[in-house]
């Protein structure tokens, strides 16, 4: 057994407002006027109607919409203590930027200003128990989304898009961005999928449909399904009526009720793997050596040299070629981790004698990586 123990370190954090969240999913879209926004708050009303605990985190803090989409924009979040707690409405909790300001003007925040509201909403927010989250990120690939893919223990992300920025790549490169930081991805909708005409019910095409299928064959990542241009969509976004509340019938309403019901498979499914690969257990010997074990019991031990020259970060790999550019002479055979920090429900990141500690290892790595036996031997 280790002889010195960090504290046991589950997905979520024992302290994080988000410990009775079973499954955390970030919306993301490579490029802002998607339909992101209108498609998590719609999505959450969808998953909510099937009976469903369902939050929704407004994180697209410079530019929150779900309040107004909600109908809830005089709406004020209760405040007790430290702890918001989130508006109740069409059967979802929600909290936003919006709910917090005053005016309808642009939030104009600098970087680190939001970053604080975003730890708030995950650290102090009142979310209780649910079955899903979303959170409606904002649009690129930026330090909000880094933060929340690491803070967030997200269980996914679903990539939204258009049949344009599809064809112009921008898509594609939404979804690198998760892969580089583990997250997996859910999956991809297709929004403003044709034309639904208002009167005779007839879809038109109006831009070349199937990218989203077509990017979902070409990447591997599940195809979620399609949303049409709808305007009731559109309207239902400015009255403050979701889609669904008004009927389950129109084409709009059947896609959304298709696409949730698509997400909840793939996040059962997507959630039992990511158990499978999450350790019980990461503790650190006395001699700074790593000890994990593993959801099926098994235990790992791995020794501090052979896992600081098997770093997988950009400076001791080539990205490329995958060859490794750390010189293993140059590692210290005494190195020793000095602590560690999981990231997300994916990775845990190592901090080195020598000062390294850039390096994530993923779980699915770390189940690859060569193991020292009990006493701390190796073979590199
Ligand atoms: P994003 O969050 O990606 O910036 P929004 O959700 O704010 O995009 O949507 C941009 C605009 O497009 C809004 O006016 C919204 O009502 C409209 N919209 C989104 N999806 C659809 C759709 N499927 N059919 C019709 N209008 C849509």
């Amino acid at each position: 057994m280790p002889d010195s123990k960090q504290p046991h370190q589950h997905a979520q954090p024992k302290n994080s407002s988000l410990s009775g969240v079973k499954n955390v999913i970030a919306i993301a879209s490579g490029k802002g006027g998607v339909g992101k926004s209108t498609l998590s708050v719609n999505l959450a009303v969808a998953l909510a109607k099937t009976g469903a605990k369902v939050g929704l985190m407004d994180a697209d803090i410079y530019g929150p919409s779900q309040p107004g989409m909600l109908g809830a924009r005089d709406a004020r979040p209760d405040v007790s203590g430290d702890m918001l707690q989130p508006v109740k409405k069409y059967g979802i909790s929600f909290v936003s930027m919006g709910l917090l300001i005053d005016n309808d003007g642009p939030v104009i925040w600098r970087a680190p200003m939001a970053m604080k509201i975003i730890h708030q909403f995950i650290g102090n927010v009142n979310w209780g128990k649910l079955d899903y989250l979303l959170i409606d990120l904002p649009p690129g690939t930026g330090d909000v989304q880094l933060t929340l893919a690491q803070q967030a223990s997200l269980t996914g992300a679903v990539i939204v898009t258009t049949p344009q920025q599809v064809a112009l790549g921008v898509a594609a490169k939404g979804l690198k961005m998760f892969e580089q930081v583990n997250v997996p991805i859910l999956g991809v909708i297709e929004n403003m999928s044709g034309f639904v005409c208002k009167h005779c019910g007839k879809t038109t095409d109006i831009f070349k449909v199937g990218g989203g299928e077509a990017l979902s064959k070409h990447t591997e990542v599940p195809y979620l399904g399609a949303i049409p241009l709808d305007p009731e969509i559109m309207m239902s976004g400015d009255t403050g009526v979701p889609v669904l509340e008004s009927g389950v019938d129109s084409p709009a309403a059947k896609a959304l009720l298709e696409v949730a019901k698509n997400l909840q498979t793939i996040v059962a499914r997507v959630s039992a793997t990511i158990s499978e690969d999450e350790p019980e257990q990461i503790e650190l010997r006395q001699n700074g050596d790593l000890v994990v074990t593993w959801h099926d019991g098994r235990v790992s031990n791995y020794n501090a040299y052979s896992l600081r020259i098997n770093c997988p970060c950009a400076s001791c790999i080539d990205e490329d070629s995958g060859r490794r550019t750390l010189d293993p002479k140059r590692v210290p055979l005494d190195i020793r981790i000095e602590s560690f920090e999981m990231i997300g429900r994916y990775a845990v990141a190592l901090h080195f004698s020598d000062g390294h500690s850039t390096g994530l290892y993923a779980f699915k790595l770390l189940q690859k990586l060569p193991e020292a036996d009990s006493s701390g031997s190796f073979e590199v």
